[in-house]
C-alpha cells in the first residue's frame, strides 16, 4: 500500500472546515453546556481541535470503539474503555474520524442512549453515505468521502499513518 501523492485533505482545508463546524456547534449549543464524547483512537486529533475553537466550559469525555483489523471490518464493536461518569441528563455530541457502515456510531449511540441523556448528536469528521448499512446519521460532517481507505489526521491502517498532519488516500501498489 502507499499513500496517494497529493492529500485527499490537506491541513489548511482541514482547519478551515474545523473552524467552521466550532462555530455551527457554538451557536446550536449557545444556551447549553455541552458534552464532547470522543471516540478513541482516530477522533482524538479532530476532538482537541474542534474543542479548542469552542467557546465556554466543554466537558470531554473518551469512549474507545474497535470494530477493524486492517482495513475490513470484523463485524463486532467492542469497548475498551468507557466514560467513568454518567452521561445522564447531559447534553451529548458523540465525536467520530468517520462514518463508513455506522456500526461503530450505531453502536455507541445505543450505549449512550441507555444512560438517558437530555440530548444526543453525532459529529463525523468524515463521511462515506454510500457504505452505509446501520441507520447512523452525523448531525454535523465535515467532509463527504468517496468509498476509498483513507489515513492521516488520527485514521490509522494498522495504527500506522495517524499523525500524519493532512489526510491521503491509501492506495495499492
Ligand atoms: P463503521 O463502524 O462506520 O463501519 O466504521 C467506522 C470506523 O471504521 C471508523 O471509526 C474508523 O476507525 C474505521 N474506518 C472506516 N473507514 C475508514 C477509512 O477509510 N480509513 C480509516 N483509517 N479508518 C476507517
Ligand atoms: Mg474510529
Amino acid at each position: 500500500m502507499r499513500l496517494s501523492d497529493a492529500p485527499l485533505f490537506s491541513e489548511e482545508q482541514i482547519a478551515r472546515r474545523v473552524e467552521a463546524l466550532a462555530a455551527q456547534i457554538a451557536t446550536d449549543y449557545a444556551a447549553q453546556s455541552l458534552t464532547l464524547l470522543i471516540v478513541l483512537k482516530g477522533a482524538a486529533w479532530f476532538g482537541a481541535d474542534l474543542v479548542r475553537r469552542l467557546p465556554g466550559d466543554t466537558l470531554v469525555e473518551f469512549i474507545r470503539a474497535k470494530s477493524y483489523a486492517g482495513d475490513t471490518s470484523t463485524g463486532e464493536v467492542r469497548f475498551p474503555l468507557v466514560p467513568e461518569v454518567s452521561l445522564a441528563g447531559r447534553h451529548v455530541l458523540l465525536i467520530e474520524d468517520i462514518l463508513d457502515t455506522g456500526r461503530t456510531l450505531d453502536a455507541v449511540t445505543r450505549l449512550v442512549e441507555a444512560q438517558a441523556p437530555a440530548s444526543l448528536r453525532a459529529c463525523a469528521l468524515l463521511d462515506k453515505p454510500s457504505r452505509r448499512v446501520f441507520p447512523a446519521r452525523a448531525h454535523y460532517v465535515g467532509f463527504e468521502v468517496p468509498d476509498q481507505f483513507v489515513v492521516g489526521y488520527g485514521l490509522d491502517h494498522d495504527e500506522h499513518y495517524r499523525t500524519l498532519p493532512a489526510i491521503y488516500t491509501l492506495l495499492p501498489d
